[in-house]
């Protein structure tokens, strides 16, 4: 990391407080001026927001929602190798993401991002499912070794005992099991909180990020951008040379040249002893499939995400959209294949879904959702850049590829850490959990509860998350509703008993804010 350009803890410009809003929309509405406006506040709107900045740009960010409103937050949280791609014969893809979970995770944000084993168990009944997999894990550590991904990050893939995979998987199926293959890749400790870090690192460097600001039209010949402060309902028009639409699966809204096939992936969450894979990810071969396969991927406070599907999903709610329950029952079904003791909907404490912008290119004009390749898409017309498609993982390629249309300045961030990363202090009175979200701003956000002792409790019984996290959600980290709060800063609202409990007390404690700094100013 001695080449990378660091933040200090709490810089000054990387907090989003509802002041910093305000102050930011009287600038554009009073007839301020950028070099580019972003429309989006997912990762790939933050992501072209902090490359524009620091190629030296002006930057507004619009977002209509809440930074992390749409597919960012829906996501399985990997950042990962592309493994996948190169079983689908799709080597660029697999190639690139192979190249930025090196730069993520080595640089940009290790702070965020930590080794996951991916299981797959061996039965007698279908070796051949392990050692295909085993194959492809150490293609993978080819791909890993020539992209250049930090040495001791990800260990090599191997084959292990019954008795060893049993420790790693303790809930695993006794019966005919051989042993696994276990092969390793990136996990985030959350994608919203990722797109949250991206924002404030593009606020250091000078970006203005607007939330709760929707666009209703961009005009590409003159750069006008008609949009609206949902919070007061004033509209206003935004002047910029270039207006990048980053809207994901909304991104035709904006700009009908182009068709998205997006696709619906559904995750269950359940209590994680029941899977048993408390270090690791139970990866189980979909039946009749090559390289699809069913994951556990544990969390903070005992829970694991299991996923996924991947089908098409007709237009409509994609904000919020409801995982299917035939959906829930087809992913535990095939991740009990592999379980002592099978799990059913019964045992979900909840579920989640979002939609995949998959861009179709004309090679894939047949196939299936799962099938669509992952590349993105960056066009331009006039004063308008379209970009969507890809994934997380290769967010900050899709940046530059866009930001090289605007400006021949060169690409900055991979050599750009975000808010969060670099040398971290003793403290050992700090929650564990808060140095993964927090890297070495977790003191910080710890000693929100000096004077409120009661802000170092968590927030719903069992949860993993401390009432400092919400304290410090509003004051640094652009959250301006509970719902922000419960939603996209902490992920309580996942788990369906912790939703209830967790809005109580986050209104609370929001209401207790307002009032003390009421009596303050
Ligand atoms: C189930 C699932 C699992 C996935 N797992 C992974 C994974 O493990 N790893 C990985 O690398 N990728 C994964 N992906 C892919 C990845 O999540 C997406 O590619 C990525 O999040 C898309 O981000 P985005 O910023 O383009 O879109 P979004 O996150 O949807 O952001 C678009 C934003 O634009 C805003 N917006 C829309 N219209 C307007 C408007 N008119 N004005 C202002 N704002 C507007 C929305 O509110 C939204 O916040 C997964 C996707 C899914 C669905």
């Amino acid at each position: 990391m001695t080449d990378v350009t660091l933040l200090r803890p709490l810089d000054p410009g990387s907090l989003l407080s509802a002041g910093r809003r305000d102050r930011d929309l009287q600038f554009l509405a009073g007839g301020g001026v950028v070099d580019v406006a972003v429309i989006g506040g997912g990762i790939t709107g933050v992501g072209v927001a902090l490359d524009a900045v620091t190629r030296g740009l002006s930057v507004a960010l619009l977002e209509a929602d809440d930074l992390a409103n749409g597919t960012s937050r829906w996501s399985s949280k990997l950042v990962h190798g592309g493994l996948r791609y190169l079983a689908k014969g799709d080597p660029a893809v697999a190639w690139e993401s192979a190249v930025e979970r090196a730069i993520i995770a080595g640089r940009m944000a290790p702070h965020l991002v930590h080794p996951l084993a991916q299981v797959v168990p061996d039965f007698a009944e279908d070796r051949r499912s392990a050692r295909l997999a085993l194959l492809g894990q150490r293609a993978g550590d080819g791909l890993r070794i020539a992209a250049g991904t930090p040495a001791g990050l990800l260990p090599r893939a191997r084959h292990i005992d019954a008795d060893v995979t049993r420790r790693l998987v303790p809930g695993i199926r006794s019966t005919d099991l051989r042993g696994s293959s276990v092969g390793w890749d990136c996990q985030l400790i959350d994608d919203a909180r990722l797109v949250v870090a991206v924002a404030r690192t593009a606020a250091a460097y000078g970006a203005r990020i607007l939330t709760r600001t929707r666009v209703d039209e961009i005009d590409q010949t003159s750069g006008e951008v008609s949009a609206v402060d949902t919070r007061s309902g004033q509209a206003f028009t935004v002047r910029a040379t270039t207006v990048v639409n980053a809207t994901g699966v909304w991104a035709a809204d904006l700009d009908d040249s182009i068709t998205l096939h997006p696709s619906l992936g559904t995750h269950v969450v359940v209590p994680t002893a029941l899977v048993g894979a408390g270090h690791g990810s139970l990866t189980v071969p979909v039946p009749g499939t090559i390289g699809r396969f069913i994951l556990s991927l544990p969390q903070p406070g005992g829970i694991s995400y299991v996923g996924l599907t991947d089908h098409e999903v007709d237009p409509g709610s994609y904000a919020n959209p409801s995982p299917p329950t035939e959906d829930v029952a087809w992913i535990l079904e095939i991740l009990s294949l592999a379980l002592e003791r099978p799990v059913g909907p019964a045992d979900a404490l909840g579920a989640f879904a979002g939609v995949r912008p998959l861009v179709q290119a004309d090679d894939d004009a047949d196939a299936a959702s799962a099938d669509i390749s992952r590349r993105h898409l960056v066009r331009r017309t006039d004063r308008m850049i379209t970009v969507t498609g890809g994934k997380l993982t290769t967010f900050r390629r899709m940046a530059a590829d866009t930001v090289d249309l605007i400006t021949e300045a060169p690409c900055r961030t991979r050599d750009i850490a975000l808010i969060g990363a670099g040398p971290q202090e003793a403290r050992p009175d700090v929650p564990p959990v808060l140095w993964r979200r927090y890297g070495n701003e977790a003191p910080v956000v710890w000693d929100l509860g000096e004077l409120r002792q009661e802000l170092r409790q968590p927030i719903a019984p069992q949860g993993s998350y401390y009432g400092v996290e919400a304290e410090f959600g509003l004051a640094a980290e652009a959250a301006l509703t509970v719902e922000d709060l419960v939603d996209r800063r902490t992920r309580l609202g996942l788990v369906e008993g912790f939703r209830e409990p967790a809005t109580r007390a986050l209104t609370q404690l929001a209401g207790d804010r307002a009032s003390a700094r009421e009596l303050v100013e």
